[in-house]
């Protein structure tokens, strides 16, 4: 199939199982390290789709610009679609997405990040390789027993829970769709949110960003919590006020925080910054805390699921331009994945 496609926002990682995945598919694919936004959006003209990631900024002017010159559609290889205005991109352009890859990848992410927070693992492996062989300050605590809160039980709020119940935590759980079959198979408890905030150790976030969820942990949500929760977010920065959880963790009412993701981190994760100073003093504040482990965007990111990313994703395209249905149709009208897929109406 020679159908052009911008890639944008690709590292070398992404470019390697892609060229490998499209030998089956044989579109024309171009690689562009920049970032999708309306500075960059000229480079996708002549394209007839545009391949873009979690950070790039897909409002009103790059859709108005792809529409104008000829891109038909917009594939986001990750899960989330948050970053795009669907209200302008209705009726003009397909927007297709990657909805499940390894949930897997994410669930144990999160997991890890639970783990090296609890038993301080991050501070013991800096300790031992500098001949420091003291375990002060690295006291934890037994998961099992504990109560563990999830946000969401979706398909990687699912694949968490499985690893929580090994380990011997209590969970309890939040979603706006509860699953009453699937908490009685696996023996954990749909509560409210506020339940949740008065009851867990460990509160993992597995919702996505809406505007419903925007700052769900805010200084409110967090003053009603056990003191010394840890909080865990591998979904989207903007869940969390990151001010309050800076204030909850000075005062110690947040024991630990572990963030894949965070607020304001388009500038800076995927990227090497090493050699520069961090102007976004919020980040710097977070990263001096012992008690915060930070990594960028890295839940997702397992052979498998680049693997499936890849695969996903140009069988999307694939399905575009054979003009056929479309699988993993991000709709505006229904909120969220199209309900043409149900053979109904969406508008
Ligand atoms: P999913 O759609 O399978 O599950 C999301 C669940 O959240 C659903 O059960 C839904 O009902 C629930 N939900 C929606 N609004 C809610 C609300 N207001 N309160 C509570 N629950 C609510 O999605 P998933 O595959 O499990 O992914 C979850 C999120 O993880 C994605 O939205 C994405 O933002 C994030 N993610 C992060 C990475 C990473 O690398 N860090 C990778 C993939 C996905």
């Amino acid at each position: 199939m020679n159908k052009k496609i911008a890639f944008f926002d690709t590292k070398p990682y992404d470019k390697k199982s892609f060229i490998e995945v499209n030998k089956d598919f044989g579109f024309d694919i171009t690689y562009f390290e920049t970032h999708l936004n309306a500075q960059t959006a000229p480079l996708s003209g002549n394209f007839d789709g545009v391949c873009a990631f979690v950070n790039d900024n897909i409002d009103s002017t790059v859709i108005n610009h792809l529409v104008e010159h000829g891109v038909q559609v917009l594939g986001l290889r990750c899960a989330g679609y948050n970053n795009v205005d669907f209200k302008a991109a209705y009726n003009k352009i397909s927007v297709v997405r990657v909805p499940a890859y390894s949930p897997y990848a994410v669930a144990e992410h999160a997991a890890a990040l639970m783990l090296a927070l609890n038993r301080k693992t991050h501070k013991a492996y800096n300790r031992t390789r500098d001949g420091n062989f003291s375990i002060n300050g690295l006291l934890g605590f037994d998961m099992h027993g504990k109560t563990a809160g999830v946000l969401g039980t979706g398909k990687i709020g699912k694949c968490l829970i499985a690893i929580l119940k090994g380990f011997g935590l209590n969970v309890l759980a939040f979603d706006l769709y509860t699953d009453e079959e699937y908490a009685k198979e696996t023996g954990i408890s749909y509560v409210s949110l506020e339940e949740i905030y008065k009851q867990a150790d460990i509160i993992s976030l597995h919702c996505p960003l809406t505007k419903d969820t925007e700052h769900l942990i805010d200084a409110k949500a967090i003053d009603s919590m056990k003191k010394g929760v840890m909080i865990i977010n591998t979904s989207r920065g903007k869940l969390i006020n990151t001010k309050d959880l800076i204030s909850s963790l000075k005062s110690g009412k947040v024991g630990s925080a572990g963030l894949d993701v965070y607020e304001e981190e388009s500038e800076y994760f995927f990227e090497d910054k090493s050699t520069e100073m961090i102007t976004d003093d919020t980040l710097a504040r977070l990263l001096t805390f012992p008690n915060v482990l930070i990594s960028s965007h890295q839940a997702f990111f397992t052979r498998e699921a680049l693997h499936n990313i890849a695969l996903t994703t140009l069988n999307n395209f694939k399905e575009f331009f054979d003009g056929g249905y479309l699988e993993n149709e991000v709709c505006y009208k229904c909120d969220g994945p199209c309900l043409k897929k149900q053979k109904k109406r969406c508008f």
